[in-house]
Parts: structure tokens; C-alpha cells; sequence
């Protein structure tokens, strides 16, 4: 019998070798660059793929703690930095593909290794023999002469542990690992569920006269998705951002304007297998749960102390600040379109569905601007060579398509970036094209890190995800003013990763609120006048943006800005008031977000269309919770950083040079402190408010 099941082993143990020998996720990559070899990685690649990469680190953990020797930085902190680079390198590719190219089989994974993934994470942050070397190494810190970035990257450890849980006993701890697990299990469902709604058909039309108002472009991609989805003849509408947004724009069909906008923001709100009210009411309440146990009074006191806010208070108080001459100007800006409605004839009080389709009203009646006569100067590829050629002006650095690298999809182009002198620095892949396995928004992200640990240096694999204006039968991506900021922002965040030059990439951990400062930074070159001139080109004459096009564009530089604060702020808001709860108790969705907003007043013209049925930034992962204000707290930041281009030259070399040293290529604990090495002085918010004329 012993020996049956001996051979059975060995059997199964072969079995497995077979599997992994051809799993190219567990291979080395023989690629250019080592760049994942995508025509080769399959679905079921995945699964072993994660399990044997966990397996591997947990392997590479046990041997630090192990360790007899007294615990050093090398042997403990830059061991345990060292560990993890196969499950890193699985655990990225499928997040890529599973965020930009997924299918019902990389969801059903995603669903199975969430909570695999939680249990390994806490069997390691909360192994209290590693956490005890680490800790030994932490109080000595003063007498063992580290680095900068070595006594950043001790502490970031240090504190990731104790954040994790690693001071608390026993009890505590299975506590911990079951609110993990169960958490774990609930982001993935409610981005499940959230891609399901955004992708679902939103609205077919039948009749030409519902068309009214849509420009041919609009209409064209409708009927394309129509055919995508085998309703040839039809005209389908989705709610993915370039479907949803021009129609509320441009329908003259109020009823059918009323029907998009509320499908929108109800994703998640149905009632249906594709609910999210009971899953929000659950993480909030598993997140106070958390907190307390973590010894917070909230989520967001938890969060917020290691960003450059610190505490709620302090988010709050930047909130309501701005709040305040946000709304004043909204109101004006209620007036402007209430008149353009009463000048129609209509007697209606202005809804939230009515809001862009008036406000395009005003920009051409004030501003004599609309978003047809810019997107031809907008084609994706010149917009995107306006991008890199901003890089190249500021930094040297220079971007060469390459066709050699294989892709996960038709759809993505792989650029290496090079030093001025050629040096190789990375490789980057833009993925800009809505589909319906890709879910809504734009990011930036990488399959690789910097780091030259032991002197061996390890290049960036950068990508950035949009979901842009398609290409149709006919016109090339044309894209709105809005994506074209997007674009540049996105890059941002990409040069961010490309720049990091540090030993170890741990040690580049800035804070939630400071990271927005690199990719906001660029939108202001995006649309300054001096460099639209170089990248709008038209995509039939190959002509620039006419001076009188721009002029127009200066002028309604602060049009609707009110309207973008304020709905921006009121889901800053949302996000705080579901992030101080003090008590478990699970709250009633819809009320809960009613008294939120009565709270701070939002007017009823405006609807967020961050509800938090749909609100992916705080519930479908950890990710910005309590820090969805992150993104104004930097605009302050990158309004007053680019301030000093603007005071100089708007491509100071110098300057650009020590943006780059101080801001994007390394990560510190103290980030203010950068970025004063930077500007000289802390940021003011003045930049902004006149930026938006909010003053
Ligand atoms: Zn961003």
C-alpha cells in the first residue's frame, strides 16, 4: 500500500513537473528585455502558475527566518526585498490582463486566488518570528549607520508589519486574517459586478429621430457596437466613459439623456445579481472592524497617517475650504444654463442629465467652442507623440517603437524609452482603446520595477490603460480635450515608474497623496498654448490648431469648473464619511449617501456620478479609500510645481532635472520635504484656485 501510494506521488509529482515545464510564467523570459512572452501565456497558465510563485516566496521567507545568524538589514530587510520576484511577476501580468484584456476564465481565477493571495500575504505579515527580526532591526536603527533610502526602506517594512497586524496576539490575529480574507473576496466581487453593469447595454435605438444631436462619430460607434453585439441596423449605446459621455453631451433627446445618465449611475444599484449595496455595507463595516483592531478609532485614521494629510480632520478641513467657492461658483454656472433652457422655450428646472448636454450649450454660445471642432485635432497618435516629445523637451529621454515585443492584445504598442545618450531606460506599452474586456477609467501600471540590488540593475516595464475615443471604419481615434489630458496624465504616472533609480524599488513608497503630483503635473503642458501648437495637428491637413481655436480654449479655460470641483469634492466626501464610521453596524446604502450629501449641501442640479454602488476607487480594492481627496491634495501640488515652469521656462532643463532627482525618481517617507528640496518652499494653493478661477 506504502508503495502504491509512493508512486502515486511520483506520478503526481511528475505530472506537475510537466505542467511547469511548459508554464512560460515560471520560465525565464528569453525575451527582448525579458518582457513577458504574451503569445505564449494561456488562461490555465495562471492558476499553477500562482500557486507554485507562492509556494516559492513562502520557501524564500522560511530561510530568513531561519536564519541563525544575528538579523541584518541584508540578511532580514534586503532578503525579504529579494523574495516574492516570481509571484510579483505572475501576480502583475494576470492583473494587467485581467484589468485590460479579461474573460469569464481570468475571473473565475482572479476569484479563486483572492483569497489563496490574502492567506499567504498574512502568513507572512503576521509570521511573528520574522516580524521579531525585523523589529530587532528597527530599534537599533540610530547605530547602524543606514543610508537614507536604507532607513526608508527599513522603516516602510517596519511599519507594513505593524499596519498588517504584527503586534497583535493570537486572537487578534485570526481576527485579522479572517476580515482580510473575507474582504479580499468582496473587492473582487464588486468589480466583478461593477465591469458587468458598465459593459451591459445601456440603451438601443431603432429610430433615426432618437439621434438627434449626435454627431456622426457618436452615431457611427454606435452602430458599430450594435453590430459588435449582433444587433446589426441598431444603434447601442454602453456606459463605458466614450459611449456614456457623448451621448449626455449631445442628445437632444432629454428622456433618452435621463435614461443613460440614471443607468449610469446606478451600476451596482439594480437590485440584481449585480447588486453592490450589501457588499459596500459590508466592507465599510469589516473596515471599522479592521481599524479598531489595528488600535484606529476609523478606516481613515488608519489610512490617512501615512499620507502627507495625516489625519481626517485635515482632509476634511482642505475639503470644505475649497468647497466653499466651488459652490459659489456653481451656482452662476446654474444660472448660465437655466437661461439657455428658458431661451429654448422649455419650462424645466435643469437635472443632472440635463447638465452637459447645457453646459456644451453654453461653452458654444459663451466661448463659440464645442468638443467637434477640437477632437480632429486630437488624432491618438499625434496626441501621443505630443506626450513624448513633452518627456524629451523636459528630459532628454526619447521613445522608439518597437515591433519586436509581443503584446496581449492588437490594440497595444510597445515604445523602449532611452536616455539622451542612448542608455536603454524602459519599456513602455500604450493600450488606449475601450473593449469590452477592459474595465472603465485609465491607469498606469508595470509588469517590472526598478532596482540594482547587488549592482544588477533592472529596467522598468511600464504600461499605460485608456479607454479612448475608438478608431471607426473611417476616422482614425479622434480624441475629446478631456482624454487628451487623460493621456498625458497617464504617461505621468508611467515616467514616474521609468525614472525610479533606487536600489531597492521598496524604498520607493510615496504617499497616496503625493502620488498624483507626477501624472497631474503633465496636464498642464497638455494644454498650454505653446505646446497644443506642436501636437494638435489636424488628422486630415496634418495643419496645427488654428491661434483663434486656442484663444477660444484660453478663454474657457475656468468654464465648468465649478461643476467639475464640486461633484469631484462631493465624492471626496462620500469617501471620508464612509471611512469615519466609528461604528460596525452595517448602514443602509442609499440613506447612508443621502444624508452625506444633504450634509454638505449639493445642490440638486448636480448629481455625483460617483455613487457608491459605482464607486470603484474605494470599494473594489483598498486602493483609495479615505483617499479619493488625493487627487485635489495634489493638484495643489502639481499647480504650484508647474507654477515654477511657467515663472521660468516652460521646458527648464534645470528644473525638470531636479523634478526628476527629488520627486519622481525616488520615494521618501517624508515627501513634503522633497518636494521643497524641489521648489524651495512648501506648495500654496493659490496655482489652483486661479487655475480653475475659483478665487
Ligand atoms: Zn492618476
Amino acid at each position: 500500500m506504502k508503495k502504491m501510494m509512493y508512486l502515486f506521488a511520483l506520478i503526481i509529482l511528475t505530472v506537475n513537473c510537466l505542467v511547469q515545464a511548459v508554464n512560460p510564467l515560471l520560465q525565464e523570459w528569453d525575451t527582448p528585455f525579458q518582457t513577458p512572452p504574451f503569445d505564449e501565456i494561456k488562461n490555465e497558465h495562471f492558476m499553477p502558475a500562482f500557486l507554485e510563485a507562492m509556494k516559492a516566496e513562502k520557501c524564500e521567507v522560511e530561510e530568513i527566518v531561519n536564519n541563525d545568524e544575528e538579523p541584518t538589514l541584508k540578511n532580514t530587510i534586503e532578503a525579504l526585498e529579494k523574495s516574492g520576484k516570481l509571484l510579483d511577476r505572475v501576480s502583475r501580468v494576470f492583473s494587467c490582463l485581467n484589468g485590460a484584456n479579461t474573460n469569464e476564465e481570468l475571473q473565475n481565477i482572479s476569484k479563486e486566488v483572492a483569497p489563496l493571495r490574502a492567506k499567504h500575504d498574512d502568513d507572512i505579515n503576521l509570521n511573528e518570528k520574522l516580524f521579531a527580526k525585523i523589529k530587532q532591526i528597527y530599534d537599533k536603527k540610530e547605530n547602524l549607520g543606514l543610508t537614507f533610502e536604507q532607513n526608508t526602506l527599513l522603516e516602510n517594512y517596519f511599519l507594513d508589519f505593524v499596519r498588517s497586524g504584527a503586534n497583535l496576539n493570537d486572537e487578534d490575529k485570526v481576527k485579522l486574517r479572517n476580515i482580510n480574507e473575507e474582504l479580499s473576496n468582496l473587492y473582487v466581487k464588486f468589480k466583478q459586478n461593477h465591469l458587468k453593469q458598465t459593459n451591459a447595454i445601456a440603451l438601443v435605438i431603432n429610430r433615426d429621430e432618437d439621434l438627434a444631436g449626435l454627431p456622426d462619430r457618436v452615431v457611427q460607434a454606435a452602430a458599430e457596437m450594435a453590430r459588435a453585439r449582433g444587433m446589426e441596423g441598431n444603434w447601442v449605446f454602453t456606459l463605458q466613459k466614450p459611449s456614456f459621455i457623448p451621448f449626455l453631451m449631445h442628445s437632444d433627446k432629454r428622456n433618452l439623456r435621463e435614461i443613460i445618465f440614471k443607468a449610469y449611475i446606478s451600476r451596482g444599484n439594480n437590485n440584481d445579481e449585480f447588486d453592490n449595496k450589501k457588499l459596500i455595507s459590508r466592507i465599510a463595516s469589516l473596515r471599522v472592524k479592521k481599524a479598531n483592531l489595528l488600535d484606529y478609532k476609523t478606516h481613515a485614521d488608519f489610512v490617512l497617517e501615512r499620507n502627507m494629510a495625516k489625519k481626517p480632520e485635515n482632509v476634511l478641513k482642505f475639503l470644505k475650504d475649497l468647497w466653499k467657492p466651488a459652490l459659489k461658483r456653481t451656482k452662476t454656472e446654474v444660472e448660465d444654463l437655466q437661461e439657455i433652457i428658458y431661451r429654448e422655450g422649455h419650462d424645466f428646472k435643469l437635472q443632472a442629465w440635463d447638465w452637459w448636454y447645457y453646459a456644451e450649450k453654453v461653452k458654444k454660445d459663451k466661448y463659440a467652442l464645442n468638443d467637434a471642432m477640437l477632437r480632429p485635432y486630437f488624432k491618438m497618435q499625434n496626441v501621443r507623440k505630443g506626450a513624448f516629445d513633452v518627456a524629451q523637451k523636459l528630459y532628454g529621454i526619447r521613445f522608439l517603437k518597437r515591433n519586436d515585443i509581443e503584446v496581449y492584445h492588437p490594440d497595444v504598442d510597445v515604445f523602449e524609452v532611452l536616455e539622451a545618450d542612448g542608455t536603454h531606460l524602459g519599456i513602455f506599452y500604450s493600450d488606449y482603446y475601450p473593449r469590452d474586456g477592459k474595465r472603465s477609467g485609465a491607469w498606469s501600471s508595470s509588469f517590472r520595477s526598478q532596482s540594482n540590488i547587488d549592482g544588477e540593475f533592472v529596467t522598468p516595464l511600464v504600461y499605460n490603460v485608456g479607454n479612448f475615443a475608438k478608431p471607426t471604419a473611417d476616422k482614425p481615434s479622434l480624441m475629446s480635450m478631456d482624454e487628451v489630458e487623460t493621456l498625458f496624465h497617464e504617461l505621468g504616472h508611467g515616467l514616474n515608474s521609468l525614472f525610479g533609480n533606487t536600489i531597492y524599488s521598496g524604498s520607493r513608497r510615496v504617499p497616496r497623496d503625493f502620488v498624483e503630483l507626477p501624472s497631474q503635473i503633465m496636464e498642464n503642458w497638455a494644454r498650454d498654448p505653446a505646446v497644443l501648437t506642436t501636437y494638435a495637428l489636424h488628422y486630415e491637413t496634418g495643419k496645427p490648431i488654428p491661434q483663434e481655436l486656442i484663444d477660444k480654449l484660453e478663454k474657457a479655460k475656468h468654464f465648468n469648473q465649478g461643476f467639475m470641483t464640486i461633484e469631484y469634492l462631493a465624492a471626496s466626501f462620500l469617501d471620508m464619511d464612509w471611512h469615519v464610521l466609528t461604528d460596525a453596524t452595517e448602514q443602509d446604502v442609499a440613506k447612508f449617501e443621502k444624508e452625506s450629501m444633504d450634509k454638505i449641501g449639493l445642490i440638486p442640479e448636480i448629481e455625483s456620478r460617483y455613487q457608491s454602488t459605482n464607486f470603484g476607487h474605494i470599494f473594489s480594492s483598498g486602493g483609495y479609500s479615505s483617499g479619493y481627496y488625493s487627487y485635489i491634495w495634489a493638484a495643489v501640488l502639481d499647480a504650484d510645481a508647474f507654477q515654477a515652469f511657467k515663472e521660468t521656462d516652460l521646458f527648464n532643463k534645470e528644473l525638470a532635472a531636479s523634478f526628476r532627482k527629488h520627486v519622481l525618481s525616488m520615494g521618501s517617507n517624508d515627501m513634503m520635504a522633497q518636494y521643497i528640496k524641489f521648489r524651495g518652499c512648501e506648495p500654496k494653493v493659490d496655482a489652483l484656485l486661479r487655475r480653475r478661477g475659483l478665487e
